[in-house]
């Protein structure tokens, strides 16, 4: 029993559920396609960078953006082995986190890699795109495996 200035904290206890509603806003297109099994992208109108994760508006110059498909092949630029992670994820560990570098993408795509040993993920190693069935419209949607 904890004392607090000499009285019992009070506890009470209620019963606490919510329906939480967010929009992934101008971004929606990325998580759309992840149910058709297509990643897609963002490519800057006026410099040409290209984004993923996509963004609406160029990171670099600040111009509007026009979605095009990504390569669904790539490789690791480098990875972490997670044993402990945020509790939503704490089932899991221990799981790769990587960054994954795909052709045409000027930024790195962080993903899990799934289906392959923890002391077998390298540095380059190819790896290929994989997709949720029933979807879950978060990033969990989509994982990489060895190809
Ligand atoms: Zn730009």
């Amino acid at each position: 029993m904890t004392h607090v200035y000499n009285t019992d904290p009070l506890q009470v206890h209620r019963h606490y559920e919510i329906d939480y509603i967010h929009s992934y806003g101008e971004v929606s297109e990325f998580f759309i396609a992840l149910k058709k099994k297509k990643l897609m992208a963002t490519r800057c109108l006026s410099c040409g960078a290209t984004w993923l994760p996509p963004r609406r508006d160029c990171g670099k110059c600040g111009a509007k953006t026009e979605w095009f498909e990504a390569p669904l092949q790539g490789k690791v630029h480098t990875f972490s082995v997670l044993h402990f992670a945020a509790e939503a994820f704490l089932p899991e560990v221990p799981f790769i986190l990587a960054y994954i570098e795909l052709p045409g993408i000027d930024t790195l795509f962080l993903t899990k890699i799934k289906n392959c040993g923890l002391e077998d993920v390298y540095v380059g190693m190819p790896v290929k795109a994989k997709f949720r069935r029933l979807v879950d419209w978060t990033p969990n949607d989509i994982w990489f495996e060895p190809a």
